[in-house]
């Protein structure tokens, strides 16, 4: 079997708490090889801090990855290459609708009740035939996968399988997602896809919550001529009243378990490991 390339892609925006240590151990134990990359494009959110307290507690937990680290703040311009290439396509247009304008347009009668996608509440297309210079950068669902047809990808998690998505569910249930927003300049969907190609990672190994956006990152390798990985999505770690773990939910951050006496065995054990 041909060498397989796993990577743990955590934000530095607060603690890594067990539902990290269990995306991780996972990663690294589905890959001949395990490859780190910072997710620290939101910099207002980023801390130095806590990029320096994931090493650690990686390392505590006995993880080993490749050096250099891939930090995304340092390749804005891979993923302008992928995002002019993708204009050049024709499969994008600008929009300057706030948050606001779109809570609008989908409570307007005549709109029914407003669906949620992966990427948040779905567009209603104001401002696809506008043609505007400036705004948000969006992605012109119905134009990109009228010239792909049917979109698909490996699962090999709980729901292991080939999952497919029609044209007609990728524009109803997705839609017109955001490509580079208008204060970052990308977005998670293009970085995430620009640099599991970069990394040449094999198996992306992320939690369930982002089963959904994985049809929009297979799109986007087919419109760049990327690969498409397999995929595998874990179950997400929750605490003892069902809720599932947030960064901000510190009493569970590992540095305190360490700081208890826990041992990374310890870990393993409570993670079901
Ligand atoms: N950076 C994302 C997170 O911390 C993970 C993205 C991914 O694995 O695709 O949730
Ligand atoms: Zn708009």
């Amino acid at each position: 079997m041909a060498e397989r390339v796993t990577r743990f892609a955590p934000s530095p925006t607060g603690p890594l708490h067990l539902g990290h240590a269990y995306a991780a151990l996972i990663a690294a134990a589905r890959g001949d090889r395990f490859l780190l990359r910072i997710e620290d494009i939101d910099q207002p959110r980023c801390k130095p801090g806590y990029e320096a307290a994931i090493f650690e507690d990686l390392e505590w937990l006995g993880l080993h990855w490749e050096n250099p680290v891939m930090r995304q703040s340092t390749r804005l311009w891979a993923y302008d290459a992928a995002l002019v290439h993708l204009c050049n396509m024709g499969v994008t247009y600008h929009c300057t609708c706030t948050r606001g304008d779109i809570k609008a347009a989908l409570s307007a009668p005549q709109e029914g009740a407003a669906l949620i996608g992966p990427d948040g509440p779905i567009y209603p297309g104001t401002c696809r035939r506008k043609q505007r210079a400036s705004g948000a950068l969006r992605l012109d669902m119905a134009a990109a996968i009228a010239a792909l047809g049917e979109v698909q990808f490996t699962e090999t998690g709980e729901q292991a399988g080939t999952h497919q998505y029609s044209t007609a569910q990728m524009v109803e249930t997705i839609g017109d997602i955001v490509l580079a927003r208008r204060d970052i300049g990308t977005s998670y969907h293009i970085a995430v896809v620009v640099d599991d190609a970069a990394q040449g990672i094999t198996e992306v190994t992320r939690g369930q919550d982002l089963f959904d956006a994985t049809a929009i990152h297979v799109v986007l390798q087919r419109l760049l001529a990327l690969p498409t990985p397999r995929y595998h999505h874990h179950r997400l770690i929750r605490d003892d009243q069902g809720k599932r773990l947030a960064k901000r939910d510190d009493a569970r951050a590992l540095a305190k378990y360490r700081a208890e006496g826990a041992t990374p065995q310890d870990i393993r054990r409570m993670l079901g490991l």
